[in-house]
């Protein structure tokens, strides 16, 4: 069953791929991300050594040719094919490196297949938002320990960049400026939530941070979404998201899991976000200490109301204290 049924109480759409249930988890000796080597069992890199590749998701949530939904729809219950991409970017070929371990032209590489890859599935006109994440760690459920990221082709806006696209909407009525323009100028000011700033970019924890040591990363000048990057800012996102990732390990000396995500503008086509999308990374953490995780559970789940136990400006205090010397 590969469908998406909508949700009239909240005005949100599901996606169900249930054949993702028998994806690769956890496999004990082999690793399908891995490059294949002359005499053993081939993986889904069919290269000896590589830099970066990214290919289809064998198990994907989205892809550009899905079967007709199984059930039937009606005028309450709308139901949807399960248009868009899954890809998979994977990082290096080195099993046990993580983000933060690559060098900076490899960094700099994933972040030039980012942007390529929005362009390429952004001009798809059934895709209308294209978000490149990663999953690390065990904690936050990825099943491959093997260093890679993905990016999503949605057939819609999902709820969180739609939901920070029409405050944006709202904030730009009410004020004529860009919301995440001025919050980075606001930061850049106050100093405090500050992680890091060079090469035009600022890493930030941010004010309202729902994950105690979640850091947002955003250029200083206002660009829409990763393509509009010229080479230099491309240098300078590089450079800050290897600081940050770096700063992680070293907050408590153990390679800290996180989802990271980018939010950029919409691939629509839709003129209400011209001037709207501020493309930002948002690296959310689940520790609050070292020893203990956040867990999303009655406020944050049901809620949707999101307590949190370290002051923002405590957090960030202490990943400036943990950032590596250049
Ligand atoms: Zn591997
Ligand atoms: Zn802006």
């Amino acid at each position: 069953m590969t469908e998406r049924r909508y949700d009239p109480t909240t005005d949100e759409w599901v996606t169900f791929a249930t054949h993702r249930q028998n994806r690769t988890y956890k496999p004990a000796d082999f690793c399908p991300l891995c490059p294949t080597l002359p005499g053993e069992e081939p993986t889904e890199v069919p290269y000896r050594s590589f830099e970066v590749v990214t290919f289809d998701n064998l198990f994907p949530s989205f892809s550009p040719d899905p079967p007709a939904p199984e059930i039937e729809a009606s005028e309450l219950y709308p139901v949807a094919p399960t248009n868009g991409r899954c890809e998979v970017v994977v990082y290096s070929d080195d099993h046990s490196a993580t983000f933060s371990d690559l060098d900076s032209d490899r960094v700099r590489m994933i972040v030039d297949v980012w942007a390529d890859r929005t362009s390429i599935l952004g001009s798809d006109p059934k895709i209308s938002y294209v978000m490149p994440f990663e999953n690390k760690g065990e904690t936050v459920g990825t099943t491959l320990s093997h260093p890679h990221g993905q990016i999503y082709g949605y057939p819609d806006v999902p709820p969180r960049p739609l939901r920070e696209l029409d405050a944006a909407q709202a904030h730009h009525r009410r004020t004529g400026r860009c919301v995440h323009c001025e919050v980075v100028a606001a930061e850049l000011a106050d100093g405090r939530r500050v992680v890091a700033v060079g090469g035009g970019w600022v890493a930030w924890v941010p004010f309202w941070a729902r994950f105690p040591y979640e850091v947002h990363i955003a250029p200083e000048t206002h660009r829409d979404s990763l393509p509009d990057l010229d080479d230099a800012e491309r240098d300078g996102l590089a450079a800050t998201l290897a600081t940050v990732t770096r700063t992680y390990d070293r907050l408590w000396d153990f390679s800290l899991p996180y989802v990271m995500a980018f939010h950029q503008k919409p691939c629509d086509g839709d003129p209400r976000w011209d001037a709207l999308g501020h493309v930002h990374v948002e690296l959310s953490p689940p520790h609050r200490a070292a020893d203990r995780l956040k867990y999303l559970a009655g406020s944050e789940l049901a809620g949707g109301a999101f307590v949190t136990d370290v002051a923002p400006e405590l957090a960030a205090a202490q990943l400036r204290a943990a950032r590596p010397r250049r």
